[in-house]
């Protein structure tokens, strides 16, 4: 599904087959999670293959590594035509990219004396599927803000999301929704939470969240159209009372919520800003000039 026998992944400054690439089974970064990696998503747009916020995503790479002491000794330039260039070998246009940063052998809890990047990319469907999500609130909480980076997107955090993720599926649910130590609303383990209430939408301010690009770019286009949104601490029974909910990232895109912990949202998801979101985000992502417009207007 990720790579054939023909893939091209770009590896160590050079393009190689993805079958041929060599990882060293002696590395911080399998040992420790110790490791730094982005989700990016390029787009077939009418003119032509787009990956969306390129710069942003590098940059919060960049970010991620400095954090942890991760060395990062790449042009962020040259990164973005090097992924347009893996996107070209592979034929791809609508893609998942996903770029790595590892660290070499080293098992000592020292940070980390080399780099080396791998940026792959596949075509992968709306990572949350199409349909609207039935969420449980997991009995996973995200990690101690004091303890982690969590504004940065290290492999070693995941491991609290695959936890959460697989408690929801194991118990019925399509996805999970994290609390924070203290109990508030944090977000999906790979993706930002919204809700909407008397038509103003509402998500968790940053602290103990990754601040995601698409959050971002959500809170653009409200700006844009109009639509007010707070971000604040947001409780439990504040998300339960919702009219509707949804996550957004850049694997997940915007998807709406069918309930939360059995709770249905009163709105229908086609009456919902969500709905009118998600269609002014895939707008945005295929650089279609249009202004969200609150239906009611
Ligand atoms: N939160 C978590 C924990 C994530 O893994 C992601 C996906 N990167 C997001 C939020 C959304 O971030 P973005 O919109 O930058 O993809």
């Amino acid at each position: 599904m990720y790579y054939n026998e023909n893939t091209i992944v770009y590896y160590n400054n050079e393009f190689v087959k993805a079958t041929e690439m060599k990882g060293n089974m002696f590395s911080q970064s399998l040992h420790y999670g110790y490791a730094a990696f982005e989700g990016i998503r390029a787009y077939n747009t009418a003119k032509g293959t787009r990956i969306f916020k390129a710069a942003e995503h590098f940059e919060r790479m960049k970010y991620s590594c400095g954090a942890v002491g991760i060395p990062y000794p790449f042009n962020n330039e040259e990164l973005i035509h090097i992924t347009y260039d893996v996107l070209a070998k592979n034929s791809l246009t609508d893609a998942y990219i996903r770029p790595l940063v590892t660290c070499g052998p080293n098992m000592a809890l020292t940070k980390g004396n080399e780099a080396h990047l791998l940026i792959a990319a596949w075509e992968w469907h709306a990572y949350l599927g199409d349909n609207l999500l039935r969420v449980m609130t997991s009995s996973i909480r995200r990690p101690n803000a004091a303890a982690f980076k969590l504004d940065a997107k290290i492999s070693g955090h995941y491991v609290n999301s695959i936890m959460a993720c697989q408690e929801a599926k194991d118990n019925g649910y399509d996805e999970a929704l994290l609390l924070d130590t203290k109990g508030y609303v944090a977000e999906g383990p790979g993706a930002n939470f919204f809700f909407e209430k008397d038509g103003v939408l509402y998500t968790p301010q940053k602290g103990n969240i990754l601040p995601g690009i698409t959050r971002a770019t959500v809170i653009e286009l409200c700006h844009e159209a109009g639509i007010e949104v707070i971000e604040k601490q947001i409780t439990i029974e504040e998300a339960h009372e919702a009219d509707s909910a949804f996550y957004c990232g850049t694997a997940a895109e915007v998807i709406g919520f069918k309930s939360l912990d059995d709770v249905v949202f009163k709105l229908e998801w086609k009456d919902s800003l969500g709905a009118i979101l998600q269609k002014a985000y895939k707008n945005r992502v295929l650089e279609i000039e249009s202004i969200p417009t609150l239906l009611t207007a």
